[in-house]
Order: C-alpha cells, then sequence, then structure tokens
C-alpha cells in the first residue's frame, strides 16, 4: 500500500513495522488524529465509549474561528488550525465544512474596535461593516447592528459528520475501531503499554488519550493528572427551516448560525450558555429571543436543545502533549476542539511517530501546570 505524507508528517517507508497506536475517543479530536496517524502509516485502534462522533463533538456550535479574546500565540495555532482546514478538505473532499463567514457584534463598540485594530495587525481578514452593510451579509436580521465586525475567512465544520468522515476513512485505510471503555492504561516499568478493556490488556507502542472528559480518569490510572474542567453549553435547535443565516451571527445577545440539515441553532454564547435551573426554560426563553432576531422567521419551531460540557483544561488553553511522567502516553484534550481539530491531528501524528513537535504547540504542555 502507498503511503502519502500528511502535512507535516513524513511517509513511514513499507517496510518499517508500523507503529500500533490506541486512541482512546472517538469525538472530533480522536477521530482527527486517528486519520492522520493512520495516513502516515501507523496502525491505529480507536477504543470509544461512544459510537464515532463523541459526546462534547455533537453538542458543539462548530464555529472555526480566531476571533478575540485571545494571545498572540493562542491566535496564531488557530489560525494554523484555520489553514490546516483547507488542507485536510482537499486530502479528503467531501467534508462537511463552510466557510461561511462570521458577523461579530458581542462587544461594546470600544472593545470592537480594539478588537479589530488588534486583529487585522496581526493579519486577520477582518472587516468593519454598518448597518446598511450588515443587512446585505445577512438579509433576515430584525436589527442589524450600526456597527460589527465581519471576517469572511470564518466556517464551520458540522462536527459529527466530520469525525464520522474522519473514521470512515481512517477504516478505509486499515484504523481499526473498537466499541469498549477503557477502565485503565496498561503499565509496565514506568512506560504505558496499552489499555485495559473489561478486563482485557490490548497493548500498543503509544497510547493516545483523545477522550474530553473522560481524560482525567483515564490519565489518573497512569498517575497522571489532567487539570480539566467541565462547564455546561446549552444550545438551543430549531426544526429545520428554509435558509434564513447566511453565516455565523455573534451578536450581544446570543449566537446563532443555521446548520448544514436547515435547523438554526443559537446558544447565549457559541460555547454555549448556562442552562440555569429549569434547562427546558431557559432554552425556551432563548429560542423566543432568536426567533425575535429574525425576519421571515414566524414559523420557526423549536426542537430540542443540548446541555453539553466542553472538555477544558482550568487555564483555557489545550493540552497537547507527551505526558513525560510516563513513557508511551501522549494526551489531547482542548477546548475550541472543532477549531483545533485538523491542526491537533497533523502535529500529534509527527509528534507521535517522528518525534518532532511543532513550535507551535510549545505553550501547550502539560508539563506547564508542573510550575
Ligand atoms: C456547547 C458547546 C459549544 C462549543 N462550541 C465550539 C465552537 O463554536 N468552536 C469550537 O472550536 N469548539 C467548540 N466547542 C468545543 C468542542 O466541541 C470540543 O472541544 C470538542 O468537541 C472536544 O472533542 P473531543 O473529541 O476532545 O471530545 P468528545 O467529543 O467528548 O469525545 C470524547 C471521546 O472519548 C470517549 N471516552 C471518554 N472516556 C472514555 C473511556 N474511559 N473509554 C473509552 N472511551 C472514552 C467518548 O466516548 C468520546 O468518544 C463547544 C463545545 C460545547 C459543549
Amino acid at each position: 500500500m502507498a503511503v502519502g505524507a500528511v502535512g507535516n508528517v513524513a511517509p513511514r517507508r513499507k517496510d518499517i513495522v508500523a507503529k500500533h497506536v490506541i486512541v482512546i475517543g472517538a469525538g472530533i479530536i480522536g477521530a482527527s488524529i486517528t486519520w492522520h496517524l493512520t495516513k502516515a502509516g501507523a496502525r491505529v485502534t480507536v477504543v470509544s465509549e461512544s459510537g464515532a462522533g463523541g459526546v462534547a463533538t455533537p453538542n458543539s456550535f462548530a464555529w472555526i474561528n480566531a476571533s478575540w479574546g485571545n494571545p498572540e500565540t493562542y491566535f496564531r495555532l488557530r489560525i494554523r488550525a484555520m489553514a490546516e482546514w483547507k488542507r485536510l478538505a482537499k486530502d479528503l473532499p467531501g467534508l462537511p465544512l463552510a466557510w461561511c463567514g462570521g458577523l461579530c457584534w458581542d462587544l461594546s463598540p470600544d472593545r470592537l474596535e480594539a478588537y479589530a485594530a488588534e486583529h487585522a495587525s496581526w493579519g486577520y481578514g477582518i472587516e468593519r461593516v454598518d448597518a446598511r452593510q450588515a443587512v446585505r451579509i445577512e438579509p433576515n436580521l430584525a436589527e442589524p447592528p450600526d456597527l460589527a465586525l465581519y471576517v469572511a475567512e470564518e466556517g464551520v465544520a458540522e462536527p459529527v459528520a466530520t469525525a464520522k468522515t474522519l473514521l470512515a476513512d481512517a477504516e478505509r485505510r486499515g484504523a481499526r475501531i473498537a466499541a469498549g471503555t477503557v477502565d485503565a492504561l496498561a503499565l509496565s516499568n514506568g512506560k504505558v503499554t496499552g489499555v485495559v478493556v473489561s478486563g482485557e490488556a490490548i497493548a500498543a507502542d503509544e497510547v493516545v488519550i483523545a477522550a474530553g472528559a473522560g481524560a482525567p480518569a483515564i490519565a489518573a490510572t497512569a498517575g497522571v493528572k489532567l487539570p480539566i474542567e467541565t462547564p455546561p453549553g446549552q444550545i438551543v435547535h430549531s426544526r429545520p427551516h428554509k435558509k434564513l443565516l447566511n453565516g455565523l451571527v455573534l451578536a450581544e445577545r446570543l449566537h446563532m448560525r443555521q446548520t448544514a440539515e436547515g435547523r438554526i441553532i443559537a446558544g447565549s454564547d457559541f460555547g454555549g450558555g448556562d442552562p440555569g435551573e429549569d434547562p427546558e426554560a431557559t432554552a425556551r426563553e432563548l429560542f423566543a429571543a432568536m426567533k425575535a432576531m429574525l425576519r421571515g422567521a414566524e414559523e420557526l419551531e423549536f426542537d430540542f436543545h443540548t446541555v453539553g460540557y466542553r472538555p477544558t483544561p482550568v487555564d483555557g488553553f489545550p493540552i497537547v502533549s507527551r505526558a513525560e511522567s510516563v513513557g508511551g502516553l501522549y494526551l489531547a484534550v482542548t477546548h475550541s476542539g472543532v477549531t483545533l481539530a485538523p491542526a491537533i491531528g497533523s502535529f500529534a501524528a509527527r509528534e507521535i511517530l517522528d518525534n518532532e513537535r511543532d513550535p507551535l504547540l510549545a505553550p501547550y504542555a502539560l508539563s506547564r501546570f508542573a510550575q
């Protein structure tokens, strides 16, 4: 079988025995790491409690962006991830991606101006728009903003379909996908040698924990502490409706977009709002606010709401690195996993197979928490 290069991962030679890697997790992060490892020639077994698509991933707003609120180092990783999505889309045609653009006015005018100035100086394709221009971008806004920022290069990846497409292609290339719960990591002489699933050990040369909110419990079985929080995030979904939105709308009151199947989804923030004491009532209120923001939405109907738990390292930044305190263990847990998935997949594959760490990952090793 011919083996090609993936991103910057060097192609494996056919005569070298392929490394066996177990990836725990079938969300967008596990799926991307699996695809990149498999494409680079590794033998991969995915072990996952959930079906393809994961746990946090199906509840995501799935905005791909390098928007406001982050330091430049993290902005650079996110920008690279946006470029990696385009590379991945060429390698794997049919990924459900849309570069639909984002219209943002969820900050005070002063802060919007500061965001525009900062990100423009960093090279983000950001454009100031007035109400007339906003209506051209989103004709169905009931009250267009006087000032907003538009970033044409932002987009979305329908998250479950993307994870499924990556895993199906990896499977076609030889990856094995097994249903099961990893109870513990198997250890020998300070090195992880595989995983234990329902009392049975499966051996591997290296294990990747891409298990989202389930990651800390698995890592703890090898004495590795993962400082992860899992804040809840609520998103409301309409029934499928004729097209009302062209792209992402990041308004003061809520963030919304229309999915590939025509549902309008919204959260009080893209990361999902706090569902409060009565999640159903909070969802209905949010849905009413969303509907009021749209012209032509008289027939838009509430369908359901989701509450997802975002796997979030306590400082808000990704953990993507080897464990260091034990051998044979790689960690990939992050918020913004939809934005970052192709970069994390490509970089992790290169580090695992070629021992080369991408400089963009420098701030994101687990070891930063030891300091
Ligand atoms: C409401 C909300 C909105 C969001 N909005 C955005 C956004 O707009 N843009 C963005 O980039 N990101 C967003 N995110 C974040 C993003 O969705 C997540 O970072 C991403 O989905 C995490 O993917 P994952 O693969 O790490 O985790 P998951 O999808 O949770 O997958 C974890 C996998 O590990 C498996 N697993 C766990 N424990 C075990 C075990 N012991 N044994 C076997 N398998 C196990 C699970 O079954 C699952 O398959 C949002 C998240 C939420 C919840």
